[in-house]
Order: C-alpha cells, then structure tokens, then sequence
C-alpha cells in the first residue's frame, strides 16, 4: 500500500536504526538527522519495523490511501 512516511528531526538522535533496516528508505541528511529518501524502498512490514524500531519514536507511517496512522497506533 502506498504508505506516507515522515521523520520528526526535532526527535531523531541519529542512532541510524531505521537507516540500518531500510537503507532505500531512510538516509541521515547532512544534519545528521534521518529523511524518507523512497517512501517505496522497501516492503511495508520492514518500513513499520524501522518505524517501531526507532528508539526515540520519530517515525510515523500513515496509510497514504485510507488516512489511517499504521504507526505510532493512534490512540483510542
Ligand atoms: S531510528 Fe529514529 S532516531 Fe534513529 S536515525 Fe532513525 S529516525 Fe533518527
């Protein structure tokens, strides 16, 4: 599914575990903080594995086609 991915560099520290896990998605720019590069670089599963296995919570990863926020879980 098409999937709208976005980084909150005010959070990122830079431990480049998304950049680890899905290297055609993820890039540090040059402030060293992480950008989407390809929002298509990789298979929805691993985008929402780098998503959860960011340490400081930065990623959010939206259903680009239904609105739905796949990560963080919205809260209910
Ligand atoms: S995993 Fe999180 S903190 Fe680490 S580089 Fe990626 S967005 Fe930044």
């Amino acid at each position: 599914m098409p999937l709208k991915i976005s980084v909150n560099k005010a959070r990122c520290i830079a431990s480049e575990d998304c950049v680890e896990t899905a290297p055609a998605v993820f890039q540090l720019d040059a402030d060293g903080k992480s950008e989407v590069v390809n929002p298509a670089g990789a298979p929805d599963a691993t985008i929402l594995a780098a998503a959860r296995g960011c340490p400081v919570k930065a990623i959010t990863v939206v259903n680009e086609e239904t609105g739905e926020q796949l990560f963080p879980p919205p809260k209910k």
